[in-house]
């Protein structure tokens, strides 16, 4: 009788134990939840083209988040428009991240500047940190006989894809050269651009990347190239408008048959979230951008990418943090100035 009994209870409870277990399988597949109890959330980051400087960081940086996470993040570094599709997609709720320019976000956030934003803030957005410069590059093929910005009068000239921020840098610089309305515009992206003036289809294109671009990359290594150069009262002109834009040199070298220093100008990246995305979301992404930020170089071997540190985590920066990074800066005793400390806070 007894071990009848026995019997029985070792049954119930071997059928409680497999109930235990079916019911946290179906927790861990259904809800998302890591043994351990950690909620995955699902973060889908940004970029740009493919031959861009965004997309490689950004797929370099989702590897590491979700490495140095501990289950809490799962990222997927996404091909995006640019920074102004970026930005548009990411108040649109399409992602929870994205790669951005420093002034294209500064004028989304405020609503200010470009027709893009213009009486239309994106309040959505936050910034994680700043990531690196990116350079305007006037690419033109070096048989050309394109020397100067005036040159281009005419020219059939890529200026950037519709929701990219090359395509305002462009558009920036060309007015002040009193260049835009004697130019053919031409929308592409970094990908159509490399195979566009390897052929002869356009004549020129503006790039704003971190340094060397893939695309200009390619292009060097088939052609030799030259790059127009964005002279001191161009430069003067724009910055009184415009003052995000910084006088940069893009190194003798940086490109196959580059061989003369070419001064133009430069903006930033930065990383932005969505302002919803969890405190301690953003708390891991800040804390694992620039302690890992060695390994993103390691992955990117790009001169500008090398920038990225927490020494520069707050240059340039244009628009308030989200209360996460700020956490993250706080505790590293770095002083962020009132107008970007979180609004929520
Ligand atoms: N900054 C560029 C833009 O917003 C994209 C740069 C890149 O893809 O690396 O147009």
């Amino acid at each position: 009788m007894g071990s009848h009994l026995r019997g029985i209870s070792s049954k119930v409870i071997a059928a409680v134990i497999i109930v235990i277990i079916l019911a946290v399988a179906a927790g861990v597949f259904l809800l998302g939840f890591k043994p351990g109890g950690v909620e995955t959330y699902q973060l889908r980051i940004l970029t740009g083209s493919t031959a861009g400087t965004y997309y490689p960081v950004g797929t370099a940086y989702a590897k590491l988040l979700n490495q140095y996470s501990e289950g809490r993040i799962d990222a997927r570094a996404l091909e995006g428009k640019a920074s102004v599709g970026n930005i548009k997609d990411l108040c649109a709720g399409n992602a929870e991240a994205a790669l951005a320019q420093n002034d294209i976000s500064y004028y989304a956030y405020y609503g200010t500047t470009i027709e893009a934003f213009q009486g239309n803030p994106q309040t959505c957005i936050r910034a994680v940190g700043v990531l690196y410069p990116e350079t305007i590059q006037i690419v033109v093929l070096a048989d050309s006989g394109i020397k100067t910005l005036q040159d281009l009068a005419g020219k059939k000239v890529a200026v950037g894809n519709a929701g990219s921020g090359t395509y305002w840098n462009a558009r920036q610089i060309l007015e002040a050269a009193g260049l835009w309305d004697k130019i053919k515009p031409e929308y592409k992206t970094f990908k159509e651009v490399a195979e566009d003036l390897k052929l002869g289809n356009i004549d020129a294109a503006f790039l704003t990347a971190g340094i060397p671009t893939s695309a200009v990359e390619q292009i060097a290594s088939e052609k030799p190239i030259r790059i127009l150069e964005v002279p001191d009262e161009i430069y003067q002109k724009l910055k009184e408008k415009y003052p995000f834009y910084a006088q940069v040199v893009i190194p003798a070298g940086t490109y196959t048959g580059l061989n003369e220093d070419v001064k133009t100008v430069a903006v930033m990246s930065m990383l932005l979230v969505r302002a919803d995305v969890p405190e301690d979301v953003v708390y891991q992404m800040a804390k694992i951008l620039y302690e890992h930020a060695d390994e993103i170089k390691q992955q990117v071997q790009k001169q500008s990418v090398q920038y990225i540190s927490l020494e520069h985590a707050l240059d340039g920066l244009s628009i308030p943090l989200h209360p996460g990074a700020y956490k993250y800066f706080e505790e590293k005793g770095i002083k962020v100035p009132d107008k970007f400390k979180p609004p929520e806070s």
